[in-house]
């Protein structure tokens, strides 16, 4: 048997409770993994709290993330003794996730970890960071260099934008961080943020154009946040949207787009194919400082998770947070 946080749905309500399961339990796939960490994400807090519907089953193990030890697969390319991550695909939406000692999915889900990386720095890293290098590499894409200027990163203090401030930082770019908490400005500045701004400045209703001022953006916020963003992006610049932490809706105009050329990035890492993975994943041994990763993490055991979900809403989670499923 192995332990799990497996979530249950009576009427509208969800619950989670650490359990112990079968290997018989496990849904079908080619590679099984010993666990030995996951993370919790923005969206694993709308999942186990039920804000949102992300789990489209039920009964079903949480968690969008995990890495550990292959133990068996039947998968081209993949042997027992892989040191393995996944990252997004059916995890916590149609297939038990990662909040377990267990697992067993797809091998064409599963990635390895490359060298330089233990299972958890994969899990320091998680779906947020690896979101973040996906988002970098858009920008970069979009012809952006350090020297065209500086680029925002919004919802500084969240796992998405502290590993874009310490990637972004680390290859050369002047970084703004925006946050709410501006308390935590030492902590943005030795991610290497050169400069911390409010949120505030950014999240009500603004013109549809502004003056200029970011070469390029990482948005984690969208809503008003992002309407804004894109208002005062500069010439030919390049902002990416992967979230959604102030809300869904988009309360902008066109005129960036047709006076300024901006681009508008979106980011999905959740279906990103295996190349664009592989990529990322590789870019982050380079571009990612690992001291700087231990600096955004905080580790905790599988029965902490609903707690961690429930004070990320509460703007009190800093940076990631690493599940040490065998805690
Ligand atoms: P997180 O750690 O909770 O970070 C979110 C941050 O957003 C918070 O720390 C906070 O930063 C800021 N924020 C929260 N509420 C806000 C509000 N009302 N207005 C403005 N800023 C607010 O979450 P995460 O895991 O980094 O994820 C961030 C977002 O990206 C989420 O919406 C998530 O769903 C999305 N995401 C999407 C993908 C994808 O594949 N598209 C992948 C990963 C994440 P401050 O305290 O510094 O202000």
């Amino acid at each position: 048997t192995f332990k799990a946080l497996l979530a249950t749905k009576t009427d509208k309500t969800i619950s989670t409770k650490v359990v112990e399961m079968d290997e018989q339990d496990l849904m079908p796939g080619d590679v099984s993994i010993a666990v030995d960490y996951s993370t919790v994400n923005y969206k694993d807090a709308l999942a186990v709290t039920g804000r949102a519907e992300v789990m489209r089953q039920f009964p079903l193990i949480a968690g969008i993330d995990l890495a550990g030890t292959v133990e068996a697969s039947e998968y081209p390319g993949i042997s027992v003794g892989d040191r393995v991550v996944v990252n997004g695909w059916g995890l916590s939406q149609t297939h038990h996730g990662g909040f377990a000692q267990k697992a067993r999915v797809k091998g064409g889900w599963v990635i390895k970890i490359p060298a330089a990386f233990s299972t958890k720095d994969a899990m320091a890293i998680g779906t947020a960071g690896y979101t973040a290098m996906l988002s970098v590499l858009a920008l970069e894409h979009g012809g952006l260099t350090p020297q065209r200027g500086d680029i925002l990163v919004t919802g500084a203090n969240g796992g998405v934008g502290s590993i874009a401030i310490a990637i972004l930082s680390d290859l050369g770019y002047r970084v703004v961080a925006s946050t709410g908490r501006l308390e935590e400005k030492d902590y943005l500045r030795s991610l290497g943020a050169t400069e911390v701004i409010d949120r505030r400045t950014l999240s009500e209703a603004g013109a549809p154009i502004a003056s200029e001022r970011w070469a390029g953006a990482v948005d984690s916020v969208g809503s008003r946040t992002l309407a804004n963003v894109l208002a005062q992006t500069r010439y030919r610049g390049v902002v990416t949207a992967c979230g959604l932490a102030q809300g869904m809706d988009l309360p902008a105009s066109v005129l960036p787009f047709i006076l300024r050329n901006v681009t508008l990035a979106g980011i999905d890492s959740v279906n990103a194919p295996h190349e664009a993975r592989i990529e990322a994943w590789s870019r982050l041994t380079r571009d990612l400082d690992l001291s700087k990763l231990a600096r955004t993490t905080e580790v905790v055991g599988l029965a902490d998770v609903p707690d961690v979900a429930a004070r990320m809403f509460e703007g009190k989670v800093r940076g990631r947070t690493v599940v040490d499923v065998n805690a």
